[in-house]
């Protein structure tokens, strides 16, 4: 598809793409879409008169995050990508206006795109469940039994999701190291990242009323990429029996631009089998896991990154529709912005392992760095970059960056 907007090769911003997120001009957030290097600013378009036609209160994009507009639903979602997949291939009203509706995306500050309320981490990759497994409970069965009937998650803590860029502070917390006879404070030893992609409600229900695994998807409004960092020490001591605190709360890092599932669509690829058979309520027909191609790097304080693992969303074992499906099976409510992790993604081998307590073998194998250094977890200054693409047929829809650096 042409465009008279300049798209460099292999941008993840292809017009096939057109993300949402919000940035900040003249000190305000404000909604925008990205494309190539630029962003389309659609507070600004509004205020220009551009989506006049499309039936929707444009005053949605007066507010600094993005839940009023995705409350606006599916049919307006879909309407406002068609018309600027128009406007970008032809030169209408956005070509006109297109010195005070579009500007440079590459030195914008971005912010949360929406205000997430509530937010839920799930732990649905067969590997990662069953890596963990040998890690924390090596003398028993990987995965427990209730694993491959039940997609497990955790209600987790939304204050302290933050934007791509935002640094991570070590946190300090209780451990104890399984030789000392008493617990002790300080700051994390074993600080790690969990490479997840998390995605967000886009239509609420309400309590009582449980999502069906066929409409399931209809409530997503997209995707992002989502660092979930942990600190494995405070988490090993404290997680029986309650599960994830403070080794989890301390932060978790998501990329600035919301892929949506209408430019995810093209990657839709088929599921790993479940054995034994789910219960009737998480059965589903047709593809519903992604291929997204997912890759992290580590970049030393002033020194140049090293991927240390390629993964692929692909890999999961439950999907989002079962996902959703089971978290209101019970009549549990969803609102828009609310967030959904995957849980850490791994492959089936080491170097696309989503996490360095898996790669390192619980803190046993260094890994190398480029710059001659190893680790086993993550030190101060390092810089934390994970990136996440779709790529098929000559189309490129990625999610650009989610990074975060390390400080004491
Ligand atoms: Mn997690």
């Amino acid at each position: 598809m042409n465009t008279w907007i300049h798209i460099p090769q292999n941008s993840d911003f292809s017009i096939h793409n057109l993300p949402y997120g919000m940035f900040m001009r003249d000190n305000i957030p404000r909604p925008g879409v990205a494309i190539g290097d630029s962003i389309i600013d659609l507070h600004a378009c509004c205020k220009l008169g551009l989506f006049a036609e499309l039936g929707f209160d444009t005053s949605v994009f007066e507010s600094t995050v993005l839940n009023e507009f995705i409350d606006c639903g599916k049919d307006v979602w879909s309407r406002l990508r068609e018309y600027l997949t128009v406007q970008l291939s032809s030169e209408g009203a956005l070509y006109e206006f297109r010195e005070k509706a579009i500007i440079t995306r590459l030195n914008a500050q971005m912010c949360m795109p929406v205000k997430i309320g509530d937010y839920t981490d799930f732990y649905s990759s067969i590997e990662h469940a069953t890596n963990l497994g040998k890690l924390f409970r090596p003398d028993s069965e990987p995965l427990l039994p209730n694993w491959r009937h039940i997609p497990v998650g955790y209600h987790g803590r939304a204050s302290s999701i933050v934007i791509s860029g935002t640094p991570i502070t070590r946190p300090s917390g209780q451990s104890k190291a399984p030789t000392a006879d008493a617990p002790s404070f300080g700051k994390s030893k074993r600080l790690d990242i969990e490479l997840e992609m998390a995605y967000i409600i886009g239509k609420s229900t309400q309590l009582g009323k449980p999502i069906s695994i066929e409409n399931a998807e209809d409530h997503i409004f997209g995707k992002v990429i989502f660092n979930d960092w942990s600190a494995r020490d405070i988490q090993a001591w404290e997680y029986v029996p309650l599960g994830p605190f403070l080794g989890k709360n301390f932060g978790s890092t998501i990329s600035p631009w919301i892929v949506t599932m209408e430019a995810l669509e093209p990657f839709r690829c088929e599921s790993i089998k479940q054995e034994p058979a789910v219960l009737p309520y998480l059965q589903f027909t047709g593809n519903k896991n992604f291929d997204i191609n997912l890759e992290v790097a580590i970049a030393p304080e002033g020194g140049e990154e090293t991927v240390i693992s390629e993964s692929n969303f692909k890999y999961m074992y439950w999907n989002m529709a079962q996902q959703l499906a089971h978290h209101t099976v019970n009549g549990c409510n969803i609102n828009v912005g609310d967030l959904m992790a995957s849980g850490t993604i791994s492959g089936r081998d080491q170097n696309s392992y989503g996490s360095m307590i898996e790669i390192s073998q619980g803190g046993k194998e260094p890994m190398q760095l480029k710059n001659g250094e190893t680790r086993t977890f993550l030190e101060d200054g390092d810089t934390v970059t994970i990136r996440a693409f779709c790529e098929k047929d000559g189309k490129r829809v990625g999610f650009g960056e989610c990074v975060g650096t390390i400080t004491p």
